[in-house]
């Protein structure tokens, strides 16, 4: 019998009925397949974790949030393996350390290193169907960590590439990865087939529906992904290499962002090395910087720097800046009404004038580009978040995505 690893997200274990539903359906996986089951803890319960750590303390110990945060997990798993025993099948849970699941990195941010499979293993040729904690490690110090938000996509492609299994799919609340987020547009189209390069920089500029690091995990271990609803039975879409793909759309999708924001330096002495001292502190604080623009003065002696970062990042970066007195500038303003939207598409590198395309979409309706960043495969720029939706809508509808 071949293995498949099956994940449920946060939704799709929300609630005692929903729990009852996706135990059917393992039960259905379950007569030709071996099953490992992954599950993301019950939706909003992971938020209100993080909100009980920020409550404690404005500087919560990293190690103990990633005990609190992945407490989430236990729960949906120890309900979802004791309903799948009430419906007749064997079944138990395991957390991560119990496997163990090692990871390596940061806390919050950890990565999956190694997977133990004996135990597992053995539990499913007796016929078990482990039930496990998506999200969670242990590392080398025997501490509990997390690898994410979003995570539990990341833990069931490391289960799948370990374990050898033929597929691994992801239940969610949507039908599959779409053109643009269905919750945003009611005409974004589902997408049959994407490659891992799209929908991982799909993923990285927004697109929630697969955590990033889980596309990069899944491309270097050549996992085959679906991504399908757990609440309609319907075909979702295959992540799958780029040669397997036929596909006429010079766009494949657009990916947005409601979380950050742009920070602009204005009247920086500009010297060689500046730039690196105002991004080396930041990055060592674990803030990312995203846009960067750099405008030259006319009399060349002073710039002003404009970039973007995380909006939960902006205290923290106002205050190493304005600590920092490796740099001299005039003044330091900041905007919290931005959003980045980014078009997706192989079909960008063999056609020119895409962005040419973009500028006068957004143009059209009258939308100002602040930041512009692109790459073989993209092109993202900078907008006020309120223009948004307008943007979503004519870009999809200028690169035919509508069709
Ligand atoms: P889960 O809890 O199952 O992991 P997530 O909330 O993490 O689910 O991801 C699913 C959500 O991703 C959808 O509800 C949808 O709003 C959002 N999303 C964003 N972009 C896309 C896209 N291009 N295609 C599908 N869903 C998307
Ligand atoms: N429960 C975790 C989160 O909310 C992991 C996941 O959902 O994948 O981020
Ligand atoms: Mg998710």
């Amino acid at each position: 019998m071949e293995t498949i690893v099956l994940k449920f997200g946060g939704t799709s274990v929300g609630s005692i009925s929903r729990i009852k539903k996706v135990a059917k359906l393992i039960k259905s996986y379950s007569k030709k397949y071996k099953v490992i089951v992954l599950s993301s803890a019950m939706s909003g319960t992971t938020n209100n974790l993080i909100k009980m750590s920020k409550d404690i303390s404005s500087n919560f110990s990293f190690h103990e949030y990633d005990t609190l945060v992945s407490a989430g997990e236990q729960i949906s798993c120890a309900l979802l393996s004791g309903r799948l025993i009430e419906i007749g099948l064997n079944s138990r849970s395991w957390m991560a350390w119990q496997i163990p699941i090692i990871t390596n990195g940061k806390h919050k941010f950890s990565r999956i290193s190694h997977i133990g499979k004996k135990e597992i293993q053995k539990y499913l040729n007796t016929g078990g169907i482990p039930v496990i904690a998506g999200f969670q490690g242990i590392n080398k110090n025997l501490r509990i960590t997390t690898i994410g938000r979003g995570g539990s996509d990341s833990s069931a492609i490391m289960i799948a590439k370990f374990f050898n299994a033929k597929r691994c799919i992801i239940y969610t609340d949507v039908e599959g990865i779409y053109t643009t987020d269905p919750n945003k547009l009611k005409n974004a189209k589902k997408i049959k087939k994407i490659s891992y390069e799209e929908i991982l920089e799909m993923a990285s500029l927004g697109s929630k529906v697969m955590q990033p690091n889980s596309i990069q995990d899944a491309r270097l271990n050549r996992v085959n992904v679906e991504v399908k609803s757990s609440f309609v039975r319907k075909p979702g879409t295959l992540i799958t290499k780029r040669k397997n793909i036929i596909n006429n759309k010079i766009i494949t999708g657009i990916s947005t962002t409601d979380n950050d924001a742009k920070v602009s330096l204005l009247g920086v002495n500009d010297r060689p090395g500046i730039a690196a001292s105002i991004f080396k502190p930041l990055s060592q604080n674990s803030i990312n910087v995203d846009m960067v623009v750099q405008n030259i003065s006319s009399n060349g002696k002073q710039t002003d720097l404009t970039f973007t970062i995380k909006l939960g990042d902006l205290q923290k970066t106002k205050k190493i800046i304005s600590s920092n007195k490796k740099i001299i500038y005039k003044k330091m303003i900041f905007d919290k009404f931005v959003s980045k939207v980014s078009i997706i598409g192989v079909g960008m590198i063999t056609t020119p004038g895409v962005t040419y395309r973009m500028f006068q979409a957004l143009a059209r309706k009258n939308i100002n580009i602040q930041v512009i960043s692109t790459s073989e495969i993209k092109i993202s720029v900078l907008i006020k978040k309120d223009s948004l939706n307008k943007a979503i809508k004519s870009l999809h509808k200028e690169f035919n995505l509508d069709k």
